[in-house]
């Protein structure tokens, strides 16, 4: 069974000689524990913040160890009631073929009800976030103008169709590449999208968003957090979700110029953490649930096969590669 190890915390961009994927022995599963035959992983942002080893609300990965992440799979040895060889979980033995899992940490998935893979994606985790962050967090009500950064990757795109569905008065998205722009207007209904590397955010979206935005769900950071707080109305909320473009920093970068605006807006900025939301978990699959079926909610998936390209995956994910959720597909 090949696993991914981290070998040394990566300075700046992550490099391949940072990890090695290992020859292990299959994992036996102990008393209350089940093995998995992984089919899908996750990899996402948050683990380059997980390969260093700062204080933060994940622990760093142990070097050597395997690395973990969000997976789904199939039980092919069960050691726990409750759940079944044949079964299907989500759990968080990533980035490895096979993982021995606590039963009590892995939830049950539906293989009909859902694609495996949405349950990391649309209807997993970063669904969740972007549900919790944009309702909860930035206090979402109809009628709010929102900008959403990041906005074809797996929060951003959602983020946008949430807020269109609950009747945002105006939705505006930001992405890296003319063909992301255009798959924002185009399928995902925003109503205005620029490419941050066309030309100054902040002009950009003073052109998209010509009376002000009321929300902004920053994934990003840097000048869209600048940008946005230059157009926020009166009342705005900021949530912030993620930073992405300063994750490989080596320097802390700088803060925005404008935070003083937050003054005369009366504007809020406040950082959120998926996980204290997960009592939202079913309300969310029952309102967004209903709309993936439907095709009223689209989403893409960029999908890598084999475990041995998960790590070529994961820095994808940090160069933009991925429209939508990026998943590994494991044979
Ligand atoms: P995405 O699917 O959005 O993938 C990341 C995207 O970030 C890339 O596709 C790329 O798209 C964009 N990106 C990379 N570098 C930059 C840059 N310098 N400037 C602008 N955009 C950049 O990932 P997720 O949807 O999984 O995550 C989105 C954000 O949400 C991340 O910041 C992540 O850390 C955060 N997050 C936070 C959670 C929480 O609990 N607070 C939970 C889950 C995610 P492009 O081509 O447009 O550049």
């Amino acid at each position: 069974s090949r696993e991914w190890h981290l070998l040394s915390r990566p300075v700046g961009w992550p490099k391949p000689e940072d990890f090695a994927l290992v020859e292990a022995a299959l994992p036996q599963p102990a008393e209350g524990q089940v093995l998995v035959r992984n089919e899908y992983l996750s990899v996402d942002p948050y683990m380059r913040g997980r390969m260093s080893a700062a204080k933060s609300y994940a622990a760093p990965y142990e070097l050597n160890k395997p690395m973990q992440g969000g997976a789904v799979g199939q039980v092919v040895a069960s050691n726990a009631e409750g759940v079944a060889v044949g079964d299907h979980v989500l759990h968080f033995g990533g980035w490895r073929e096979y993982a021995a899992v606590d039963a009590a940490q892995a939830v049950k998935v539906d293989p009909d009800a859902a694609p495996l893979s949405a349950y990391l994606g649309v209807l997993g985790m970063t669904g969740l976030t972007a549900y919790a962050g944009l309702l909860r967090t930035a206090s979402f009500k109809e009628g709010d103008a929102v900008f959403v950064s990041g906005a074809a990757g797996a929060v951003g795109s959602q983020v946008g169709q949430i807020a269109r569905l609950k009747g945002a008065s105006r939705v505006i998205g930001s992405a890296g590449s003319d063909e992301k722009v255009k798959l924002l207007v185009d399928e995902y209904g925003f109503d205005a999208a620029f490419n941050y590397k066309n030309g100054p955010v902040s002009e950009q979206l003073r052109a998209a968003a010509p009376d002000g935005i009321d929300v902004y769900f920053d994934n990003v950071g840097g000048d869209h957090l600048e940008a946005a707080i230059g157009s926020l109305n009166q009342g705005g909320r900021i949530a912030v979700c993620g930073m992405i473009s300063v994750y490989n920093n080596t320097e802390p970068a700088p803060g925005p110029r404008n935070l003083a605006r937050l003054i005369q807006t009366r504007g809020r900025i406040e950082g959120f953490l998926v996980g204290d939301h997960y009592d939202l978990q079913p309300q969310f699959v029952r309102e967004v649930g209903p709309w993936v079926r439907e095709g009223r909610l689209k989403y893409r998936e960029t999908v890598v096969e084999g475990v041995e390209n998960t790590l070529e995956a994961f820095l994808g994910v940090l160069r933009g590669d991925n429209t939508g959720k990026m998943i590994v597909k494991l044979g």
